[in-house]
């Protein structure tokens, strides 16, 4: 390499002449050539290339020797000049030395780009005035070592491939071989297993077996009737005994057709469904399922609970197990409870009952439709409880409220009528609660429920009724009759007051047949007889007799009862009365008597006038005789006596019939006594005093005033025939004339005093001993009083009687 440096031609590069090379330049040249290690030069600004015989080789043959010798450095290295270019100027700028060790750095050589490694150092060459001005590169081609470096990286990565792969051969062969293991172990395992399912196959035939008997006798004891039919004809292969009561069969039917044991099953649904789950292999049930059968001979008709279960032979349904449970009791009586809550809505309607209900918790009161109009609510009105008690009459507020309390402290029901005022139309009604406290969901007794009924035409008709009730029982208290109520079997059962007032017995003593001892014991026996037979055949009954009075004394009465029949015919009750007639029979015996004592009375002056014209027939033809005036005398006397007998009929009849008519005028009254008294006393050994007034006018009728007066001097010729004083009276009382006839004969009884002016009434003694009909003081007394008078008598026994009477006075001088 010496000689090619200096036979290069250096003028063509910036060094020039090798003799004007700077001694450092020359000393490191002259390192360069004589160094056996391989290097290179980079020398001035363009790095202009120096290398020694040592690095030659690793130019290669046909590259860059010589080429590159005094070449810049950029264009020597193109091919590397990236990558050494930094290094170089690192160092040219400064820098210490830096060392590369196998440094991948191509190069052209051998006619190619080659892949060479280099362990290079690149070190400054300082110029005289200490600064870098060259590098001086000491180099080493690597390439081979580096290669054969990285083959045994190959081989080694190599290696150690295949002992990863030999590892890995062998985790699987590990594995494998565990498989192995493992699938020996469960084929051991199977083995046992195989072994055990054999015996566990044996146990459960065993079990099965026993199941199959279980089952059976899970049928025979289950106290639910229960039935397992097999086959599409449904055969009876197991029932037990509750099945058979309740189909009513014996244990003859196993082994036959449903249809021949219980052929009253065709057409009833649940035969359908029977074989629907034989068909489907359905679990069904039915509840409350209406099924009929012929027990013994019976239909039952029930309600069954059922469930029909398929039993399965290898999948496959081969029969059914059916459980029944006979439900009837508890349907019927839902059905009764059912039919008692329809029927109580339906009684609630149509008895127009309201319902409410109050929660007293949070006071809350719900009421019905009817309730709303039953208080007077309109629809759209807001009902609260406040609101309906202020309807609650004042009066039975108090009772209401006890009501309710006595209610929730005793939980017992109440019913209470009271009236209320209508919310809107504010008019009174009667209503009728019923309530009761309930216990709610939460067990606490916060709820009336209850309902209400309007009362108020009920009520009305009530009030009516008890008023018609009380009027009648007044009525029935206060006619004079006696009356008694008897049932059907003629006991009698209710009497009125009079009852109790007349017998002096109370209801309960006279009640059943208690009334009876009270009969007169002569008539007792023959009207209880009467009595009973009419009872038997429901006539109208009856009777007369004697009924004994609390005064001890016995009074007759007419006893009359009518039967009270239903539609049928049948006596309910018997409506009786008992009249006091003793009065009427009284009549009757005065009426008898009279005619008795009428006929008498008659046939004396008619005898007596028969006689005296008997005597004058007889002595007609005959020369007169004293004898005849003093028949003719009698005769008249006779006639007058029946006359006024007649006329006293007349008059009393013409009074019965009112038709007495008075001509009414002014007269002096004294004038009347004296004109009459004048007649008296020559019919008479009378004598007659003057009382009193002299005259007197009164308003009469002057006929029968003199009728009146004539009457009472008659009955004093009469009855005081063995005296003969007797007095006038005249005086005024007030505005009336009073005038008393007086004599001093027997007197009269003070007890009859009230009955003389009756009619036909005659005391006893007068009836023997005098004639007359007992009319002239009744007549008396009824003209008398025609005119506005009074009449009576003064009279006492053996002291005589001072009848007296009264007339209205004139009217002048009333003026
Ligand atoms: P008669 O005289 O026809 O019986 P009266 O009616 O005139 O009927 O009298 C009724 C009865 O009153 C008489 O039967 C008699 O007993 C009684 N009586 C009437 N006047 C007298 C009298 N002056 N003195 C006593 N008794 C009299």
């Amino acid at each position: 390499m010496g000689t090619l440096i200096r036979k290069f031609n250096w003028l063509e590069t910036e060094l020039g002449h090798p003799l004007n090379w700077s001694p450092v330049l020359k000393t490191s040249v002259n390192i360069l050539l004589n160094s056996r290690f391989p290097m290179f030069l980079f020398w001035g600004e363009n790095l202009n290339c120096f290398y020694n015989d040592s690095y030659r080789p690793s130019l290669g043959i046909q590259g860059k020797h010589p080429g590159i010798l005094g070449l810049p450095a950029k264009e020597a290295w193109k091919e590397s000049w990236k990558d050494i270019n930094p290094l170089i100027q690192e160092v040219l700028n400064g820098h210490q030395a830096n060392w590369k060790e196998d440094q991948l750095i191509p190069i052209y050589r051998n006619g190619a780009m080659e892949l060479a490694y280099w362990t290079f150092s690149y070190s400054p060459v300082h110029d005289e005035y200490g600064q870098p001005c060259a590098i001086f590169v000491t180099c080493m081609e690597t390439t081979e070592k580096v290669l054969a470096g990285q083959a045994i990286v190959e081989k080694t990565l190599e290696m150690a491939q295949i002992n990863r792969k030999l590892s890995e051969s062998n985790e699987m062969f590990n594995l494998i071989n565990q498989e192995v293991k493992s699938k020996n172990q469960e084929l051991t395992q199977i083995n046992q297993e195989l072994l055990q399912t054999k015996e566990n196959l044996e146990k459960s035939l065993q079990a099965v077996f026993e199941t199959e008997a279980r089952f059976r006798s899970m049928i025979h004891d289950s106290p639910i009737a229960m039935l397992v039919n097999r086959g599409e004809d449904l055969v009876f292969e197991e029932i037990n005994d509750s099945m058979l009561r309740m189909i009513g069969k014996d244990i003859s039917v196993k082994g036959k057709k449903i249809l021949d044991v219980l052929p009253e099953l065709e057409g009833q649904p649940i035969l359908k469904t029977l074989y629907k789950t034989f068909q489907t292999g359905e679990t069904i049930q039915k509840l409350e399922e209406p099924i009929w059968i012929n027990r013994e001979g019976k239909k039952y008709q029930g309600y069954f609970n059922l469930t029909y279960s398929p039993l399965r032979e290898n999948g496959i349904v081969t029969g059914i197990l059916q459980s029944a449970v006979d439900v009837t009791e508890m349907v019927l009586a839902r059905k009764k409870i059912e039919q008692v809550e329809a029927f109580t809505r339906l009684s609630i309607q149509s008895a127009n009952l309201g319902t409410y209900q109050f929660d007293m918790e949070n006071a809350e009161l719900i009421v019905s439709d009817r309730t709303r109009i039953i208080l007077g609510f309109h629809a759209e009105d807001f009902i609260t409880f406040d609101n309906v008690w202020s309807q609650v009459s004042e009066k039975y507020k108090k009772e209401v409220r006890d009501a309710i309390s006595k209610t929730i402290s005793t939980r017992e029901r109440f019913i209470l009528d009271f009236s209320i005022q209508g919310f809107r139309d504010k008019k009174m009604k009667w209503v009728r609660a019923y309530g009761g406290i309930y216990q709610d969901q939460k067990g606490q007794f916060s709820q009336f429920y209850g309902v209400i009924q309007d009362i108020t035409e009920s009520i009305t008709i009530n009030q009516k009724f008890k008023e018609s009730q009380e009027n009648l029982q007044l009525m029935a208290d206060n006619v004079s009759q006696l009356i008694w109520m008897a049932d059907e079997t003629g006991h009698r059962i209710w009497f009125n007051k009079r009852w109790e007032e007349y017998t002096g017995a109370d209801v309960k003593t006279l009640s059943g047949y208690g009334y009876s001892k009270l009969y007169h014991p002569d008539y007792s026996e023959r009207v209880l007889e009467k009595w009973k037979m009419h009872v038997q055949t429901g006539e109208i009954w009856e009777d007369t007799y004697p009924l004994l009075g609390k005064d001890g004394e016995y009074k007759w009465f007419l006893s009359r009862a009518i039967p009270l029949k239903n539609a049928q015919g049948k006596v309910l009750r018997w409506f009786g009365t008992n009249t006091d007639i003793t009065r009427e029979r009284e009549i009757l015996q005065e009426k008898d008597d009279f005619i008795s004592i009428a006929s008498h009375e008659l046939k004396t002056p008619v005898t007596s006038l028969w006689a005296s014209l008997q005597l004058l027939d007889e002595i007609k033809e005959e020369p007169f005789t004293p004898l005849i005036p003093k028949l003719i005398s009698y005769a008249t006397q006779s006639g007058k006596k029946i006359t006024q007998l007649i006329e006293d009929l007349l008059d009393t009849s013409r009074l019965n019939e009112g038709q007495i008519l008075l001509k009414k005028s002014n007269f002096d009254i004294m004038r009347v006594l004296e004109q009459c008294c004048i007649d008296f006393q020559i019919s008479s050994d009378f004598f007659l005093t003057y009382k009193g007034l002299r005259s007197l006018e009164v308003y009469a009728d002057e006929t029968r005033i003199e009728q009146v007066i004539v009457n009472f001097l008659n009955n004093v010729k009469k009855y005081a025939a063995n005296t003969q004083q007797a007095y006038i009276h005249l005086e005024k009382e007030g505005k009336f004339a009073k005038i008393s006839i007086e004599d001093l004969g027997p007197g009269i009884d003070e007890e009859k005093v009230p009955n003389l002016f009756h009619k036909y009434y005659r005391t006893e003694s007068s009836g023997a001993r005098f004639s007359g009909l007992g009319l002239g003081l009744y007549i008396n007394a009824e003209i008398i009083k025609k005119h506005g008078g009074k009449i009576g008598v003064e009279s006492k026994k053996g002291k005589g009687s001072k009848f007296w009477f009264t007339l209205p006075l004139a009217e002048p001088i009333l003026n």
